[in-house]
């Protein structure tokens, strides 16, 4: 293969890529990185790594980097940091064109200079713009913010072949034919590469609270989250359980001062002894993944485990009824997981430890089955890649295989984009 990174050097040239020590990721060593510095060099990059059959992983910010399955190849890492920066911010309609490996503060600074905030998340400084829609994630905002395809108003990307496909634009309702910008989104860059999207952004709160206070029990914290939830201006409403320490309740509430305040006043009554915090959301994921959520972030290593060999803890994604979320966070403290819970979404996120990969696939065969019950389902998010190799991690239904295959063929013919990353031939 060294044959084929060095003719993917000498027709892109050194400029774009670079080939240097081999770098651990998702159990390959991978001795090459490609930067386009724009859309041309992406497409152009995308011809050639087709052209030699090479297999990429797009990585941004490299907080996901391990959602989904690990690639059945891996030859080369093609990085969006050099196709960042803001072409348009048009404060008064509310919406910029970006590129894809802006990162979202940057995006998100820009944005507040303007008086306006970007509906998409991302826990660490360098996650991009592009990372967050083709991961499709949604943190602990998603009660106010909906998923992030709510606040896309289109995307231009490049296919594995190279074809640059543009669909959507600044105004809402600009599709026509097939949305193909919602494919996109959660296929983890295995259909395309964003290159830049429209995104729809919204005005400022008037006032923004980060809370957090402690429970006397889980069930208590899950009651009174959900109540929350349906105040106005409630933003997140969660609950961290797990470890040692009393379950705690985070909440953030935002945008007019009257309501913000009365909901407050409200919240003071049902939980007294809260305190300010306006990292809320920050501890949203901390409390969930424990430190360092994107270890190796930028350089996409593998989670690191625990000081003194522990093995990294295996983190699940649920998202059940609203009205069950209770069963599934029950199932995973008796296994001893730490989670954040969001009864006002369903989404429950968790950190759980198993010591061997026998029990692991026990477990998440188990929490899943419960998942399902419960009117959801569970993906893997992260573990070791062996595990993530030989189990179901995203949980795809088995009936729509066959379609989903037919449009990777389409997409991305030579299979070089994550090839295998969201379910086995994929
Ligand atoms: C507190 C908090 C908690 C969150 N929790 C979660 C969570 O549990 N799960 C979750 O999914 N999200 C979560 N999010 C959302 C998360 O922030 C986004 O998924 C994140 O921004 C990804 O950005 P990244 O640049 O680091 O992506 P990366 O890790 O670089 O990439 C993510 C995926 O997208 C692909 N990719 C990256 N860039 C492109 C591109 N330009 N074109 C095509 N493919 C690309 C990668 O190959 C990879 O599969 C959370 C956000 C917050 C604030």
């Amino acid at each position: 293969m060294g044959d084929g990174l060095e003719q993917l050097r000498a027709r892109l040239g050194p400029e774009m890529v670079r080939l240097h020590a081999p770098l651990a990721l998702e159990g390959f060593e991978v001795a090459a990185t490609v930067e386009p510095p724009d859309e041309a060099a992406l497409a152009a990059a995308l011809r050639e790594l087709a052209g030699l059959g090479l297999a990429t992983l797009v990585l941004g910010g490299g907080s996901r980097v391990t959602l989904g399955r690990p690639p059945e190849r891996l030859d080369v890492v093609l990085r969006t940091a050099r196709l960042a920066g803001i072409p348009e911010l048009d404060a008064e309609e509310g919406v910029a064109r970006v590129r894809a490996g802006t990162p979202l503060v940057e995006l998100a600074g820009a944005a507040r200079r303007e008086g306006l905030e970007v509906p998409l998340e991302g826990p660490e400084p360098g996650s991009t713009v592009g990372g967050a829609l083709a991961a499709g994630g949604t943190g602990p905002r998603l009660l106010s913010t909906g998923p992030p395809r709510r606040w896309v108003l289109g995307i231009t990307a490049v296919l594995g072949d190279g074809l640059v496909a543009r669909c959507g634009a600044r105004v809402v309702k600009n599709v026509t034919g097939y949305d193909l910008a919602r494919l996109y989104q959660g296929s983890l860059g295995t259909l395309a590469v964003v290159a830049e999207a429209w995104i729809r952004l919204r005005a400022l709160p008037e006032l923004r609270i980060g809370l957090r206070g402690l429970a006397r029990d889980v069930e208590g914290a899950l009651s009174l989250a959900a109540l929350l939830a349906r105040r106005p201006s409630a933003r997140v409403a969660a609950v961290c359980a797990g470890g040692s320490g009393p379950p705690e309740l985070l909440a953030e509430l935002a945008g007019d001062a009257v309501v913000v305040e009365a909901d407050r006043r409200w919240l003071e009554e049902q939980l007294p002894g809260l305190a300010p915090d306006p990292e809320v959301v920050q501890a949203c994921w901390l409390e969930a993944h424990g430190p360092g959520p994107g270890e190796g972030a930028g350089t996409g290593r593998e989670p690191a485990g625990a000081p003194g060999g522990e093995p990294a803890p295996l983190r699940l994604r649920g998202v059940v009824r609203t009205s069950r979320v209770g069963e599934l966070v029950r199932a995973l403290l008796a296994r001893g997981a730490r989670l954040r819970a969001h009864p006002g979404t369903g989404v429950i996120d968790a950190a759980l430890r198993v010591p061997e990969e026998a029990a692991a696939r026990a477990a998440v065969g188990e929490l899943r089955r419960l998942a399902r019950q419960a009117g959801g389902s569970l993906r893997l998010e992260s573990g070791p890649a062996d595990l993530r190799r030989s189990l179901d991690v995203l949980g795809v239904p088995a009936e729509v295989l066959d379609l989903m295959r037919a449009v990777k063929r389409r997409f991305d013919p030579h299979r070089v984009l994550a090839p295998g990353r969201i379910a086995e031939g994929l």
